[in-house]
């Protein structure tokens, strides 16, 4: 039984910026509100950080990195990790609800994600004793010792999407814990709370102040803190565009930086495939999070034999899922995340037919009761699309599978590949060699054979092409968050 009792996060009063460990309000004393996507209720108010907000919580963090945090041994990392952890454990319900309620995730997928949290805090305690340098043989005419020291990279601002904003925050401040780094924390102003809530369990864990700051505001809050010149790092996750303005404003002082952003992701079911299997998982490779999700296989390639009686068997499956109120257990597709969203999804659900694609099933806003307060899409389902329309090829961000004929192996890869993201990619197949081929030639950070969205913390994920750089998970993830220095000593 899931309990939806509103959670104590949520107490009507206004919710400040966490800098240094303390609540306080935005210097300017603006303010902005924060509605549920699934009632329309208004959720909170909270402070809108503006650049003299960033410039506080950047000094805070700088303060911390070369303060008592610096002489925090790794074990003490690990443990204050592993408190995090039980202290998140001890919580979750709270925390999911705070996404439920504010961006809409439907109540038991949200309650799915509690196994994948702890294993990654866990993950993360663990990288924090396992972090080590090299001794590297040198051909230096004198004796000289040449080894490599891993050292923290410093102040880590991220920016965080709204569509798993729990998750979101988790993998960016857990290996800052990990690494002895410190972070300024900017959530996206849909979804601040679980964010908020997050970095105060940070505290409770002790994680000494200024460690762990949290900046809300809009994305000129996101401006400033990826142009601060005291951020050594930006971590970013969100969409290309926003990607390519924070690449630009990061040179002014040659930040590192991360870029976790879109995709368009090919998924390609052969005739041989198991498709009783590759039904459910290719609808909900989309319609998971109402298709919310980057790297969602929202190109569905299907064998020409198999194809028509595929578009059939997923559109009856789309049709079947459970439309409703996030906090209902029974929900499947809950709302998109706010009105924004909505006239974006809607531009493409207009678009598919003019573009000369057959809609087979949704293709609407669904209202009704409970639904009018929030914006409910169908799952959707075009089919005989062509790799030129523009609902092939540009990221829709909802509910919306986008079914393409093709005819062999060689042809199916071309156009899979034709694309300027490369975040992740399916196949599914019976025939090893096939599936090993497309393994190797899809151009994508992950590739899920016979299934799809299977993640863990110790798998790397990320994009290639105009889908990023850098990876979470894994021990690149670790990696990102660290210097690597050599030494050089004469012996
Ligand atoms: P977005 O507009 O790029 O926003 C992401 C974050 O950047 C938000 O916190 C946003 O703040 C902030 N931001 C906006 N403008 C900024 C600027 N000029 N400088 C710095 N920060 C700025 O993305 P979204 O529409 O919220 O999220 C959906 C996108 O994220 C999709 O494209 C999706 O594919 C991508 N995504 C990628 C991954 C991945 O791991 N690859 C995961 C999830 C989502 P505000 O929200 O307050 O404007
Ligand atoms: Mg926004």
């Amino acid at each position: 039984m899931i309990e939806t009792r509103r959670p104590a996060f949520i107490d009507g009063k206004p919710k400040q910026l966490l800098i240094d460990g303390q609540h306080v309000d935005a210097l300017s004393g603006k303010t902005f509100q924060s509605f549920s996507a699934s009632t329309g209720e208004l959720v909170a108010d909270l402070a809108l950080a503006g650049a003299e907000d960033v410039d506080r919580a950047v000094r805070a963090a700088r303060a911390a990195f070369e303060g008592p945090w610096s002489r925090f041994k790794p074990a003490e990392r690990q443990a204050v990790l592993l408190r995090l952890a039980d202290l998140v454990d001890a919580e979750f319900q709270d925390l999911a609800l705070l996404d439920v309620i504010e961006m809409g995730r439907p109540i038991t997928a949200a309650m799915g994600l509690r196994g994948m949290l702890q294993r990654s805090l866990r993950h993360f305690a663990g990288a924090a004793t396992a972090i080590h340098g090299e001794t590297l043989s040198n051909s230096f005419p004198v004796d000289l010792l040449s080894y490599t020291l891993k050292e923290p990279v410093g102040v880590v601002g991220a920016i965080i999407p709204w569509n798993g904003p729990l998750f979101s925050a988790a993998w960016k401040i857990g290996p800052v814990l990990a690494t002895g780094c410190t972070i300024v924390l900017k959530p996206a102003e849909d979804a601040s709370l679980s964010p908020l809530r997050f970095a105060e369990l940070c505290l409770e864990a002790g994680v000494p102040p200024g460690v762990v700051n949290v900046v809300t505001g809009a994305g000129e809050t996101g401006a400033a803190l990826s142009a601060h010149p005291d951020v050594d790092k930006i971590a970013f996750t969100g969409s290309c565009e926003t990607g390519q303005r924070i690449i630009a404003a990061s040179a002014g002082s040659v930040k590192k930086v991360t870029m976790e952003l879109g995709g368009k992701s090919p998924n390609i079911i052969f005739a041989d495939a198991d498709l009783d299997a590759a039904t459910p998982a290719a609808a909900m490779g989309v319609f998971n999070n109402s298709g919310q999700v980057c790297a969602a296989g929202t190109r569905l390639f299907v064998e020409r034999p198999v194809y028509e009686e595929m578009v059939q068997r997923i559109a009856a499956f789309a049709a079947n899922l459970k439309i409703g109120p996030s906090l209902d257990p029974e929900t499947v597709i809950g709302p998109l995340v706010s009105a924004k969203q909505f006239a974006r999804v809607s531009s493409y659900l207009d678009l598919g037919p003019q573009e000369g694609a057959r809609l087979v099933t949704g293709g609407h806003r669904v209202t009704g009761g409970a639904l009018d307060q929030g914006h409910w899409v169908a799952p959707t389902i075009f089919a005989d699309v062509t790799d030129e329309m523009r609902i092939a090829r540009e990221e829709i961000f909802g509910p919306v599978s986008c079914i393409l004929p093709f005819d062999s192996l060689d042809e199916v890869i071309g156009r899979a590949n034709a694309t300027r993201f490369g975040l992740a990619g399916g196949v599914w197949t019976r025939d090893i060699g096939k599936a090993m081929t497309a393994v190797k030639r899809i151009r994508a950070g992950s590739i899920w054979v016979n299934h799809y969205f299977a993640m863990d913390p110790s798998v790397p994920f990320g994009g290639y092409k105009m889908s990023g750089y850098g990876r979470e998970g894994g021990a690149e993830h670790i990696d990102a968050y660290l210097q690597t220095k050599g030494v050089w000593i004469r012996t």
